[in-house]
């Protein structure tokens, strides 16, 4: 795959965003990790110490702070070719119990962040910038116990499609990952056991993915090789949203 310049990723600093900036390395491109996890994002700096890739303390609601961020990381880098945004929170939890403030932060994180991160990407672009937006497949199903969660996903999809259509002519592509369960930090603190046995039992491949598998696929919409595919959505689920009745 063709992938080259230099990609943001939010919410870099640990599972699926972590195991797209180490593909990202190994493919020669330069990267800058913004995650709100700042003893994450120093585990990301020792690790990575020499090589081409700058970790920051961001959090992707503070316009303000990201704008900051993104000047310093095009001024190192060079102009951004590409924005991957897997920064999100989750919560498990009945709707009617819901606290409103915790609706609001879900929301607040995983859209607008996201759209934050758009708009500042847009500043300091080449003349080809591919984003990647990270949604799930409860933003295209409606997931008991996800009615922030969801709202939010299901909002990060219809704002990316509306972007494909508003920057497509401007040499920018914006596509959606729809990822199913997927073994990373986020997943292990929010699954319990009988959780784990739910989400496996009606995936037909009858397993959580990893998050190498969900990074190939963001590699692949960012690479040349998808250069005509724009307002997209593309599962990485083990086949869960095109399921029906599932066998044992
Ligand atoms: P993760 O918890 O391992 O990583 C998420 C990262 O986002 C963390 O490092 C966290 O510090 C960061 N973050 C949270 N709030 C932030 C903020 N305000 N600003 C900046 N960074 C912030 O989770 P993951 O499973 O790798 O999730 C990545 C994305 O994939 C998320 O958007 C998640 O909703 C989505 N997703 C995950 C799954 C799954 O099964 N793991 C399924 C569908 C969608």
């Amino acid at each position: 795959m063709t992938v080259s310049g230099h990609v943001v990723i939010t919410g870099g600093a640990s599972g699926i965003g972590e195991a797209t900036a180490v593909a990202l390395l190994d493919e020669g491109v330069a990267v800058t990790v913004l995650d709100a996890d700042r003893d994450a994002v120093m585990r990301m700096e020792d690790r990575f110490e020499g090589e081409d890739i700058a970790a920051f303390t961001c959090d992707v609601t503070d316009e303000d702070e990201v704008a900051e961020r993104l000047a310093e990381a095009a001024g190192a880098f060079g102009p951004l070719t590409g924005l991957v945004n897997c920064a999100g929170i989750a919560r498990d939890m009945p709707a009617e119990k819901t606290p409103v403030e915790t609706f609001r932060q879900i929301l607040d994180v995983n859209l607008t962040g996201s759209f934050i991160m758009c708009q500042a990407a847009l500043e300091q672009m080449d003349d080809r910038l591919s984003i990647v937006n990270i949604a799930s497949v409860s933003g295209l199903r409606a997931n008991a116990g996800r009615v922030a969660y969801g709202a939010s996903k299901a909002g990060v999809v219809m704002m990316s499609q509306v972007l494909a259509n508003e920057w497509g002519g401007h040499g920018v592509r914006v596509n959606v990952i729809a990822p199913g369960p997927i073994d990373s930090p986020m997943v292990r603190t929010l699954h319990t056991a009988d959780d784990r046995k739910v989400w496996t039992s009606r995936t037909p491949m009858r397993r959580y993915g990893n998050v190498g598998e969900v990074a190939n696929a963001i590699l692949f919409l960012l690479s040349e090789e998808a250069s005509y595919i724009n307002g997209h959505v593309l599962a990485v689920d083990g086949g869960f949203l095109s399921a029906g009745i599932t066998t044992e």
